[in-house]
């Protein structure tokens, strides 16, 4: 059985305006995350969320369990719980792709970062979800960043797999620590040394696994 994996966020999608940082997307999450924040601080949380942010950065759910002891799972269910259809783009055919994988025969497996709700919504909007084996998602210590994702990956299905990426340090760099196969999407046609191939859409990709 052949295996291949991808990332999610923009890789499988993307937004109007490319980048996460000032999307309709980022203050939709942020908006939800000043709610909680309303009921816990009254007055205050506008200047709480401030410092939050300075401390954290994009780390919310970090913010939230240290701060206030809320579970990162529970502070994910609310403050994701977004329907994706108004903030990201399905424009890289990938439902063609999937499908193509599978008459392949390939396992597809999904490794993402982003909370599980939002995979779930973001896939039922692709209408892949049921052509995935498997999601590896952020689980109590492993992350892509320390490299602990990617081990649990390779102890489940092991290595050696093409992996489909769109960042170099966290997933390529990473990735490759395991002995994966990278290859690296990039719609502005950037290009990397450490990934086995650079492509620009998500159909060159037949070419490679046929
Ligand atoms: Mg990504």
């Amino acid at each position: 059985m052949k295996n291949i994996l991808f990332d999610m966020d923009w890789t499988l999608y993307s937004f109007e305006n490319w980048q996460y940082k000032w999307s309709k997307l980022e203050s939709e999450v942020q908006f939800n995350a000043t709610k909680i924040l309303k009921s816990l601080e009254w007055d205050n949380f506008l200047q709480k969320f401030e410092e939050i942010k300075s401390r954290y950065w994009e780390e919310f759910s970090l913010a939230f369990e240290e701060l206030y002891k809320i579970k990162k799972e529970d502070y994910f269910n609310k403050v994701w719980d977004i329907y994706p259809d108004k903030f990201i783009l399905n424009n890289k055919n990938v439902l063609e792709v999937f499908t193509y994988l599978k008459w392949l025969w390939y396992d597809i497996y999904l490794v993402s970062e982003s909370p599980l709700i939002w995979i779930n919504r973001v896939l039922f909007f692709l209408k892949i979800k049921s052509l995935l084996s498997w999601i590896y998602s952020w689980q109590w210590n492993e992350r892509k960043s320390n490299w602990l994702l990617y081990e649990k990956v390779k102890s489940n299905i092991w290595s050696n797999h093409y992996m489909v990426w769109d960042q170099i340090t966290s997933d390529i760099i990473m990735s490759k620590k395991s002995w994966f196969k990278p290859i690296y999407i990039s719609d502005k046609q950037e290009l990397t040394d450490e990934a086995e191939y650079n492509i620009t859409l998500l159909t060159d990709l037949c070419d490679i696994v046929k």
